[in-house]
């Protein structure tokens, strides 16, 4: 009897797997690591690496087997080390999060993909393939053995692999879909998504919710295919039958499953995750990085002034009042204390390159405070980008000197 074996890369066993089975993978992460460590990498660079590379190198494995999560935590610790140890491998210190590096650019990360994140996203694209084929092997498999409902399904008694990943995924896609309404005897009131975007048992409305439990939309259409508004009024607010009433009933189709956001050429795992990521985080403070990301300048610059932002730049001040450096001066001989306004707008090695452009008749403007300095490179982002790109550039790189 073959108690395991391998199918496109994928290991398929009878037993649950392990650790010690995706031992490739964490080889093939360490042996790029080992070879990287030798290079001298600016952060912005190691970032690229990580984001096209090391994590991409799960994807495949994540979407089409059960991979533990730690095998996951380890390879994101790995990455982690990676970025903020020193190239002679003691440890350096985490200065920024990694959950906030991981969060994506329009809420303010760095937009690292972390396979962690993704696990469900990438799993719905099956579930919707599972839906959208009943005719496939593979639906009438498991349509036969376990049922065809994925985004309601419970998979704890059930011990398939492949069963385990569809409910996975359907929990997942079940935020990006909607049900076209034709009979309406598939569509539960209270547990499907029909009205808008989401399911009314996470709106807090106002509705019969107890004389509605179990119902489904069925008994609310009349059998020349129109709404019922007089059972309608019965249990829901007036509000909210006027928003029923804009709902489309196909007369005498079948229900079905349509995505939210048609044609907007994303693929179902892009839009799922798109969902999840807006579930999960809310508009933050986001005044400072949009402009930045508009200026389009180096990735290396760009995650200095981002580092500057979340307030993660190892100056002399910061190091003083963690204890760990007694002087908080200037190290270019300013006799200031260093702090982010002095690297951004006072220090001595950056007001004499200023000066010297400003000789030549390149007009970079000066400033007086940090507040003035954000406030007027976000002003001037928008026109005249290529001298807020220079400003970045010269306090870039009179710190790194
Ligand atoms: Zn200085």
């Amino acid at each position: 009897m073959v108690k395991a074996m391998k199918y496109l890369g994928i290991k398929i066993t009878l037993n649950r797997v392990k650790i010690a089975d995706f031992q490739d993978i964490l080889c093939n992460v360490t042996d790029k690591l080992n070879a990287w460590s030798k290079k001298s990498l600016s952060l912005g660079g190691k970032l690229v690496l990580i984001d096209s590379s090391l994590l991409s190198m799960p994807i495949f494995l994540v979407t089409h087997s059960i991979v533990p999560k730690r095998l996951l935590f380890e390879l994101e610790k790995l990455c982690r080390s990676f970025l903020w140890h020193k190239k002679d491998e003691s440890k350096g210190m985490h200065y920024v999060a990694w959950k906030e590096i991981c969060k994506p650019r329009c809420y303010g990360g760095l937009g690292v993909h972390s396979p962690l994140d993704r696990i469900g996203a990438l799993r719905s694209k099956l579930a919707w393939n599972f839906i959208q084929k009943p005719q496939s092997l593979l639906h009438r498999v498991m349509a036969a053995r376990y049922g065809n409902d994925v985004m309601n399904g419970v998979h704890r008694k059930i011990n398939s692999t492949a069963w385990k990943i569809l409910v996975d995924g359907g929990k997942c896609l079940k935020m990006a879909v909607r049900w076209s309404i034709g009979k309406g005897d598939k569509v539960n009131v209270l547990n499907d998504t029909w009205i808008l975007d989401r399911c009314l048992n996470r709106w807090p409305t106002f509705i019969d919710c107890n004389a509605l439990d179990g119902v489904y939309v069925q008994q609310f259409i009349l059998s020349n295919g129109l709404w019922d508004y007089k059972k309608l009024q019965n249990f829901f607010h007036p509000d909210l039958v006027h928003l029923i009433s804009q709902v489309h009933i196909v007369f005498e189709g079948e229900d079905h499953l349509e995505l939210m956001k048609k044609c907007s050429g994303k693929t179902v795992s892009a839009l799922v995750y798109e969902q999840i990521l807006i579930n999960r985080f809310n508009m933050e403070d986001m005044d400072f990085f949009p402009w930045l990301q508009k200026l389009k300048l180096k990735k290396k610059v760009e995650v200095f002034w981002w580092r500057l932002w979340k307030a993660a730049i190892p100056t002399n001040l910061f190091l003083k009042n963690r204890n760990i450096a007694s002087d908080d001066s200037c190290p270019r001989g300013c006799n200031e204390c260093e702090s982010y306004e002095h690297i951004m707008v006072h220090c001595k090695h950056m007001t004499e390159v200023i000066a010297k452009m400003v000789e030549w008749g390149i007009p970079i403007p000066v400033y007086n405070s940090l507040d003035s300095c954000l406030q007027g490179l976000k002003s001037i982002a928008q026109e005249k980008s290529g001298i807020a790109q220079i400003y970045c550039n010269i306090v870039y790189h009179s710190w790194k000197n």
